[in-house]
């Protein structure tokens, strides 16, 4: 399989180029030239399929590696997972399921693409007979820095840099990546958002003289945010799974996504094009609501207020992997998408096709919600359920109840543990103020639900990172 820019003006790439470079040459994103598509049989044997099989049969129609090093990877990555399922659904109702993609190391969703891909980078080195070391950069709204911290920390032939913003992530976060062990990782607070954080990323992967100067310091720049096809494939497989576990007979499965940079449900898309039984995608936004505005007008539109909410992994004005979508409604038109990348960056805002937009909402439903309705969503689906989901959730769920259709399975996708958003859930119980640890104690004994052990361990490893930087002298580290 090879794979192309979504903006169309660099040679096309084979798997491994693509998943060590992250970002194409000319500053789009990687996308497999056609998507591969099930057959028959195959869907026959994917009703009742183990999550790791599953995996194997989805990165094998991608990626052309070594079998038996895809099987090695994909075991060891999910071995790291709370009882070893790394998806499991737990049904709220009869046509209402929450799957949990969260028992991994860090508590957050990210984890199912982050234990994997740097597994794959290193099949992916080897075979390409890379000598350099690569050089990881993330910038992260809290949860996809210690996940890559945590996938890469001393995986040889790699070292690890992540950026997050200054007052944008929970207590938890912050302590999660700034103990992080092992000696090749770094961690740096950026004075600005996330995407301040982001946009000084980019602007590192795409100076070619600081490139050359590196390279000469036998190092390569990478990415590990879900821009890289190496992120997004791995979530591909937990939509598979759910829609053929759920679907019943010649029927198709709904999810509702909360989103952020649409990673996670732009890979819902490729398992429904691939031929999954999926039916509509719910874009669940929270007040930073510009996805769900694209979504119901076609205006892509940036120049608004940025707010800090409850849910701060979706807090998010310029998301980056829409730029697939775009690509692919648009019918692989890339210098549609190159004008509309021209706009969004000189003016601010742009407007797609009228086909275009048709053909995004002929799969795509959206809908977003405040965090006083979040946290009140919180409070009822525990007293409703006995179930209990984090504030990005539960945007994800007020999304979820809106798009419905009795009878017609819905899943919700949980992308993170309520142990991770401790304080505002327990706000969201009426159980009162408590912040950092204390609230993950408060929870733990007002639930009787045990601390997960990643969080739990946090507490007691000394803080090793406390630099701060401003999005301009970002660069400057690596020169
Ligand atoms: C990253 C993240 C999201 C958003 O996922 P995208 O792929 O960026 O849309 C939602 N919730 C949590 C907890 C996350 O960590």
């Amino acid at each position: 399989m090879r794979y192309i820019s979504t903006r169309g003006l660099c040679e096309p790439a084979d798997a491994p180029s693509a998943i060590l470079e992250g970002l194409a040459p000319d500053g789009g994103l990687f996308v497999p030239e056609e998507i591969p598509v099930f057959t028959e049989e195959e869907k026959e044997a994917l009703r009742g399929m183990e999550y790791r099989d599953t995996a194997l049969l989805v990165l094998e129609k991608y990626l052309s590696l070594p079998e038996k090093s895809l099987k090695t990877a994909i075991r060891d990555a999910y071995d790291s997972f709370e009882g070893g399922e790394p998806a499991p659904v737990r049904m709220l109702r009869q046509d209402l399921g929450v799957m949990e993609l969260w028992h991994g190391p860090t508590c957050a969703f990210k984890d199912i693409a982050l234990q994997l891909l740097p597994r794959l980078m290193s099949i992916c080195r080897e075979s390409t007979g890379l000598k350099e070391v690569l050089e990881i950069l993330a910038a992260t709204s809290g949860d996809t820095g210690k996940a890559a911290l945590e996938g890469f920390k001393d995986v040889p032939g790699t070292a690890v840099t992540v950026f997050y913003p200054e007052n944008g992530v929970s207590a938890v976060q912050k302590a999660q990546m700034v103990t992080q062990e092992g000696g090749n990782v770094k961690v740096y607070a950026v004075k600005g958002n996330f995407d301040d954080a982001q946009t000084s990323v980019k602007a590192i992967f795409t100076d070619r003289e600081l490139a050359e100067s590196r390279a000469r310091q036998g190092r390569v720049f990478s990415s590990a945010n879900s821009i890289n096809w190496g992120r997004l494939l791995p979530q591909v497989v937990y939509y598979v799974r759910a829609a053929f576990d759920l679907a019943p007979k010649g029927g198709t499965v709904d999810f509702t996504v909360p989103t952020g940079n649409f990673g996670d449900i732009l890979a819902g898309y490729y398992a429904r094009r691939m031929g999954a039984p999926v039916g509509r995608l719910v874009c669940a936004s929270n007040s930073n609501d510009v996805l769900t505005q694209f979504i119901r007008t076609g205006v892509y539109d940036r120049r608004r207020d940025f707010y800090r909410t409850l849910s701060p992994s979706m807090d998010i004005l310029v998301s980056s992997n829409l730029e697939r979508l775009l690509y692919l409604a648009g019918d692989g038109d890339s210098a549609a998408v190159r004008s509309y990348m021209e706009n969004l960056r000189t003016q601010g805002f742009y407007t797609v096709r009228a086909e275009t937009l048709e053909i995004i909402r002929s799969v795509f439903d959206a809908c977003s919600c405040t965090d006083e309705e979040a946290l009140a969503v919180i409070g009822d689906t525990y007293m409703r359920y006995g179930y209990l989901m984090d504030p990005h959730t539960a945007v994800g769920m007020y999304a979820a109840q809106r798009f419905a259709v009795p009878g017609r399975p819905m899943v919700l996708v949980s992308t993170a543990s309520p142990f991770k958003f401790a304080s505002s859930v327990l706000r969201a119980l009426g159980a009162g103020e408590a912040e950092g640890f204390e609230a993950l104690d408060k929870l733990s004994s007002l639930t009787g639900m045990p601390v997960p052990a990643g969080l739990d361990a946090v507490r007691r490893l000394p803080v090793r990172f406390t630099d701060t930087v401003a999005p301009g002298e970002m660069k400057d580290l690596f020169r």
